[in-house]
């Protein structure tokens, strides 16, 4: 299999990283998206893939940055002439998301002018997601691909359930975090993994930092936690990804973003200290995220 990470940022509009999105592409050609942020579908067509072929998507939770690249996914997929209705599984409200966004929703005019011609009616089941809200356990199974799903920890569960997952086809294990704090649901997930993806949105530096200054509540892994992590999961080799603008050197970034981060820490040299606090506790191979990274297993 292929995997393709489309985008690697965190919540901010970022020169050099599309938000959350991950794709997987089968040997037998089939193709699954894990999260759709901004970017998701340009950094598709960046690395060939039509959009149109993309048939099935999980949201691991409903933040902005893991899912605000859906509705144009969605509606440039139909103008690339998918055929039949994309599958969408996500947590609880992500039904209620779908159906706000197309026929009777924010793109209800769009979908009124478009679909006047008859060869946007021939397909218009593209823009009709079957949308599966989805609960702990074996979220997905065919002949090809088996895909099991748990809570993990990162917002109140009584706003948005958040997932990990954990996918297995050709023989392989891929485990993929969503945003999460450590968890022991997500080192289940990823037990004896060939690949786990995982968030890593802050170097320790800048925790130190947003600590003292009390800037909101902190719900994702630090390096030095990853590194544990990965090496109770005991997994055979590590992404780092979902990277919170720490090594930006965008002045509109570090401008906008000097309330909640150390702007003056800000720089590509960050990533230097991200992988030498992962390497504290985790010796194998380690690759930090960058956009249309791509891994073969
Ligand atoms: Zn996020
Ligand atoms: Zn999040």
């Amino acid at each position: 299999m292929r995997i393709l990470l489309l985008g690697t940022g965190a919540a901010l509009a970022d020169p050099d990283r599309a938000q959350s999105s991950i794709l997987v592409t089968l040997d037998n050609g089939r193709n699954y998206l894990f999260d759709c942020g901004e970017g998701a579908t340009r950094q598709m067509v960046k690395a060939n893939v039509n959009p149109a072929d993309v048939d099935w998507v999980f949201l691991s939770h409903l933040h902005y940055d893991h899912i605000c690249g859906l509705p144009f996914f969605v509606l440039s997929s139909w103008v690339y002439n998918r055929v039949g209705a994309p599958r969408v599984f996500g947590p609880t409200g992500t039904k209620h998301y779908v159906n706000h966004l197309f026929e009777d929703g924010a793109f209800r005019v769009d979908l009124q002018a478009r679909a006047a011609y008859e060869v946007r009616q021939r397909n218009i089941e593209a823009v009709r997601p079957v949308v599966t809200e989805i609960s702990p356990g074996v979220m997905y199974q065919d002949e090809h691909v088996k895909i099991s799903v748990d809570w993990v920890d990162h917002i109140p569960h009584d706003i948005c359930e958040c997932f990990g997952i954990r996918l297995e086809a050709e023989g392989k294990v891929v485990a993929f975090s969503g945003d999460t704090k450590p968890c022991d649901a997500m080192v289940r997930l990823a037990d004896n993994a060939d690949l786990l993806i995982h968030e890593c949105t802050f170097p320790e530096t800048f925790l130190a930092h947003r600590a003292k200054s009390g800037v909101g509540i902190y719900a994702h892994t630090s390096p030095t936690e990853l590194g544990k992590l990965a090496s109770r999961a005991n997994v055979k080799s590590l992404v780092a990804t979902h990277f919170g603008h720490f090594e930006s050197t965008s002045p509109v970034i570090k401008r906008a973003a000097g309330n909640h981060l150390p702007v003056d820490l800000m720089g590509p040299h960050m990533l230097e200290e991200v992988s030498t606090d992962i390497r504290k506790h985790y010796p194998g191979p380690l690759r930090l995220a960058h956009d249309l990274m791509r891994i073969d297993l």
